[in-house]
């Protein structure tokens, strides 16, 4: 078994992840040295920065991204693979909070990120075990009527893949007696994220685009031209583009402030009976609990369950990565009980006070965007294409994200963490006692 600071045997430099040991490209890029410039540096090669990189090669720019570790070394290589459509926070309350015309345009773009992702790994020839199909499981009768008033929302912002299912019918999609009905949505689905990220990445470098690994960027200096600078080298560019998300620190605290690394603990079993597999999950749909603090599986192409929960705010992992979620795994499939437990490793999200990403510059020509908030696999390349479309002059798609208030968390540096676990845990009691 791996613990949280231990890197991958077979893929230095990456979490020790069932992705790290199975990635198709473990090719270590060279590092930046000397100085360099371009039209666009991009800080971080996670889907935002390489979503955006691609985005703009494609349309002529010469960009640099500079990355501290590896490609996806952070949150997209490690996250369940769930290409969940929407954002972390519901339309219903973006309508309510921010207004329908906000929620309408958010709303418009609610599916793109799942489509860019498909639009993508056909036209590059992308192997990254894309299935379509994600099913969210309900509890309790209450999460089963929130999902049905969800879905009648999204269709009027023009999700047609939405569908109810009844207790009776759960067993098509998981074979687990926890649940009392759900949902699927047809145009969710699964794809192994580190696989994903590195091909979008050759891609970009098929474009003429270069990205340097084992770079941190530890200054950035604004002006006309803003350099990007790592210990032995720098990059002098028109515009920067910040996708750092959780693993950003402390270089920019005006944006950092703003967001809480948040962790999140994955861990695949062995190869299954591929016959026991397609038993627990017959669809081959990925799975979500309907929990504050959820449960996510789903299958990999080589048979395992890879099975995802837990939470660390700030950031923080537990001693025993596997402590809460192998119980939970049991909990949904007691049929497990003697699978062994090969990979497990902890990776950080970026979390906002009002679970809304946080969009915009830091100066006319530095953009950033970080805080998925849990549900970044389809905004993540949303947002990474709308700020290559900002940087290309098209910014009316940018705006619209960035006119959203983004709030420090409350708390200050010593209190931020505790109360929002407070909170947490207060939603997680609800969920525990079904109210
Ligand atoms: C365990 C886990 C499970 C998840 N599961 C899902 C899921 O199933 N579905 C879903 O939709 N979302 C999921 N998420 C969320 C999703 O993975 C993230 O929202 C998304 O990957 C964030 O992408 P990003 O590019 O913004 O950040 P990251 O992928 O974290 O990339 C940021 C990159 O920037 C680099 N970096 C940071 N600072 C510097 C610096 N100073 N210099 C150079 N480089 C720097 C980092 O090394 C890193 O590679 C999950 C997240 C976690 C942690």
């Amino acid at each position: 078994m791996t613990s949280t600071n231990q890197t991958s045997a077979t893929n230095p430099g990456h979490a020790p992840s069932w992705y790290a040991h199975s990635a198709n490209d473990k090719r270590v890029r060279e590092s930046l040295k000397g100085e360099h410039t371009a039209d666009v540096c991009v800080i971080g090669a996670g889907f935002t920065g390489i979503s955006a990189a691609l985005q703009l090669a494609e349309n002529g720019f010469k960009v640099i991204v500079v990355e501290g570790e590896r490609i996806g070394f952070g949150a997209s290589g490690r996250n369940g693979g769930q290409i969940v459509n929407g954002y972390s926070r519901d339309l219903e309350v973006i309508a309510r909070r921010y207004g329908p015309d906000k929620a309408a345009k958010l709303g418009a773009m609610s599916l793109e990120g799942g489509n860019i992702i498909r639009e993508r790994v056909a036209k590059y020839g992308i192997q990254c075990d894309l299935v379509d199909g994600g099913f969210f499981a309900a509890f309790t009768d209450k999460q089963v009527r929130e999902m049905a008033h969800v879905r009648a929302n999204w269709e009027k912002h023009g999700h047609t893949g939405l569908e109810m299912v009844s207790k009776a019918e759960v067993g098509k999609y998981v074979k687990a007696d926890r649940y009392v009905g759900g949902m699927i949505d047809r145009f969710g689905g699964h794809i192994h994220p580190l696989n994903l990220v590195l091909g979008e990445a050759a891609a970009f470098e098929s474009l003429g685009g270069q990205v340097f690994e084992k770079s941190r960027v530890t200054g950035l200096d604004m002006g006309a031209n803003p350099v990007v600078r790592t210990a032995e080298g720098s990059v002098k560019a028109k515009y920067v583009l910040v996708c750092g998300n959780a693993y950003l620190g402390t270089m920019l605290p005006k944006i950092t402030d703003k967001m809480m690394p948040v962790s999140s603990q994955v861990m695949a079993t062995e190869q299954l009976d591929p016959k026991l597999i397609e038993e627990l999950l017959p669809a081959n749909y990925c799975v979500e609990d309907a929990n504050y603090v959820l449960d996510y599986y789903r299958r990999t192409a080589d048979n395992r369950l890879l099975y995802g929960g837990g939470i660390g705010y700030g950031g923080q992992d537990p001693a025993n990565l596997t402590g809460v979620i192998r119980p939970n795994m049991l909990k949904t499939f007691p049929q497990l009980a003697n699978a062994k437990i090969e990979f497990a490793w902890s990776g950080n999200f970026a979390l906002t006070l009002t679970r809304i990403p946080h969009i915009g510059k830091l100066a006319d020509n530095v953009y950033f965007s970080h805080g998925d908030s849990g549900h970044g696999v389809t905004t993540t390349h949303l947002l990474g294409k709308i700020l290559g479309e900002a940087v290309a002059g098209h910014a009316e798609r940018f705006d619209v994200w960035a006119s959203l208030p983004a709030f420090p968390f409350p708390g200050g540096k010593t209190f931020r963490v505790p109360l929002t676990v407070l909170g947490a845990w207060w939603y997680g009691l609800r969920d525990k006692l079904g109210v």
